[in-house]
């Protein structure tokens, strides 16, 4: 499938399993995703070989092992990295995603009282979460 940012400067194309991308898409509620996105970033996780991307991004390392990118040009948030794992993509960029589900929320605890998602999908809590994945300190 085949995504674009707002001004189309920047293009996603993401190949492999879109079955098993669509079971992982996630919403973060953490501290740096709220600022980031308004409340909560949605992500779905495509490994690196899967992607490819064109045209110029901007990106920041939000923490010693992860980074943030977006096109400069219009400013649409494209994906959240690990720089040594897969794309948490942002689902927005393609018209595919519309159909997918959530599957899970993670810093469930920690959701702004506007961005509460009610569901029957997995939630995680801070504590759970940190318990298991390297995290933002
Ligand atoms: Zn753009
Ligand atoms: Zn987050």
């Amino acid at each position: 499938m085949r995504g674009a940012c707002l001004c189309g400067a920047v293009t996603v194309e993401v190949r492999g399993d879109h079955a098993a991308q669509a079971a992982d898409l996630s919403a973060c509620h953490c501290d740096p995703c709220r600022r980031w996105a308004g409340a909560v970033l949605w992500g779905f996780e495509a490994a690196r070989g899967d992607v490819d991307v064109t045209g110029e991004v901007a990106s920041y390392a939000s923490s010693e092992f992860a980074e943030r990118v977006w096109c400069p040009a219009c400013g649409t948030q494209l994906w959240f990295a690990d720089l040594d794992g897969p794309y948490e993509l942002n689902p927005g960029l393609f018209e595919e995603t519309r159909d997918w589900p959530l599957a899970r929320v993670v810093y469930a605890d920690r959701a702004a009282a506007h961005a509460e998602i009610a569901g029957d999908h997995a939630r995680r809590t801070k504590a759970e979460y940190e318990a298991t994945e390297r995290h933002a300190p």
